[in-house]
């Protein structure tokens, strides 16, 4: 069964097309700068990458160019359309309508615009793809994997922001987080890798890329996650401040005279690594400057790291102490550093790193804790594109989403 992955944002279409009969990506690429000067398709199989610019006007022609690639020229892939089975769709934000993945209809599509307004630079984009792609394969099932689903298990009393309650009645101001399909990826594959059944775990999942979210996860069950309302909540992060006092934004509103909007803009974009370093948002060039005695670089390299370890040890709290610790995406997987200065200190809650298998660890999977340490210390690259095909060829084969424990590979289905 071929699956096909897509992921639109505002601008590009990220595609891959898997088959699942044996877990294995045939093709995979973007389009970018959709409606803009310049777009370009890249385009990757084998060892074959092809990069063409093309006039991409928008999403549904840029499916039709995705689709011409998987099945003409040097990147083919497949004869024709009749070959993909199915199609994955990542949807950002599921509100509190979604707490699984789904197959989607009229209703779906009409529950998923309601979330407009909780997810406004990301869900309209979501949905130009999946009618772009229904359009064009009309006849097979089209699934909704949300970056929200998995934190619907949070309990009430970590869901509820400290205001009126009415701001939650009326408006529904909670806490949702993201990123939830890579959380559920890493941490069922973190279960495979200590070969002990995920509902006997505790773990905290560190997933450090642009956008860094943490998660407590009990069980197979998100508990605890750091991004909120909106993905601003949290952790220090490439461009997102994290966690401000929200006076701030009164005090710049009055002190500085910003208006919201661009008080907002300054949290997102221009915050966080960017923000502090004031040379980029891109950890590696920050780590590099702090090398070379940036002290602003050097400032933002731990305040990331103390930020992170503060988190780490208050999920371990909501968790009664945990038995892993997993660092992904691409801080997670590719920076000891960050890693280490994260861990450092933590032999109080029994969390020992072997430094050498720290620094040898980047950009695959490794346990990387001490000998005598407790809790595991892993790294897993996440997989979001395998997680949503897996969901996807469950979600199509009307047996309901795979329980955590069997969420990659096992033979044994049952449901969530
Ligand atoms: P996204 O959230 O866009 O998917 P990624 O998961 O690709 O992001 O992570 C991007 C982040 O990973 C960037 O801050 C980048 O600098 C960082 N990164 C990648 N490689 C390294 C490395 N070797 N050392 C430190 N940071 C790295």
């Amino acid at each position: 069964m071929r699956v096909l992955v897509l992921n639109c944002g505002s601008s590009s279409i990220k595609y891959e097309l898997m088959d699942m009969d044996n877990g294995k990506s045939l093709a995979r690429g973007t389009i970018a700068k959709i409606g803009e000067h310049g777009s370009y398709i890249e385009h990757e199989s084998g060892n074959t990458k092809i990069r063409n610019e093309v006039k991409v006007a928008n999403h549904e022609a840029g499916f039709k160019i995705m689709m011409s690639h998987l099945m003409a020229g040097k990147g083919r892939v497949i004869k024709d359309a009749s070959e993909v089975s199915a199609v994955g769709h990542r949807v950002v934000h599921g509100g509190e309508g979604f707490s699984d993945s789904i197959l989607i209809d009229d209703g779906v599509i009409r529950k998923i615009r309601e979330c407009i307004p909780l997810a406004p630079l990301h869900n309209p984009h979501n949905l130009a793809g999946i009618e772009a792609a229904r359009k064009y394969f009309p006849k097979i099932p089209h699934v909704a994997v949300f970056d929200t689903a998995f934190h619907q298990t949070l309990p009430q009393k970590a869901f509820t922001y400290p205001i009126p309650y009415e701001m939650y009645e009326k408006f529904r101001v909670r806490r949702y987080g993201f990123h939830g399909t890579s959380c559920r990826y890493v941490s069922a594959r973190a279960a495979e890798l200590l070969g002990r059944p995920i509902d006997s775990l505790r773990m905290v999942v560190c997933h450090l890329g642009n956008g860094v979210t943490l998660d407590a996860i009990r069980n197979g069950k998100s508990v605890e996650t750091s991004m909120g309302l909106t993905p601003t909540e949290g952790l220090m992060m490439g461009t997102r401040s994290g966690d401000v006092d929200p006076g701030v934004v009164y005090y710049l509103s009055t002190a500085a005279g910003l208006s919201l909007e661009r008080i907002y803009d300054i949290l997102n974009r221009e915050s966080g690594l960017l923000g502090v370093s004031g040379v980029s948002n891109d950890m590696r060039e920050v780590i590099e400057q702090a090398k070379k005695g940036n002290p602003r670089c050097k400032l933002a390299v731990e305040m990331f790291a103390h930020r992170l370890k503060k988190y780490v040890g208050a999920y371990a709290a909501v968790l009664g102490g945990i038995d892993a610790l997993v660092f992904t995406a691409g801080i997670g997987v590719n920076s000891p550093l960050i890693r280490e200065k994260a861990c450092s200190g933590l032999s109080f809650m029994g969390l020992e790193l072997d430094r050498a298998k720290n620094r040898a660890a980047i950009g695959r999977e490794a346990d990387i804790s001490g000998s005598d340490s407790r809790v595991r210390v892993l790294v897993i690259p996440t997989d979001e594109e395998k997680m949503i095909a897996l969901d996807t060829v469950e979600v199509a084969r009307g047996l309901g989403k795979k329980a955590p424990s069997d969420a990659l590979g096992s033979k044994t289905r049952r449901r969530a």
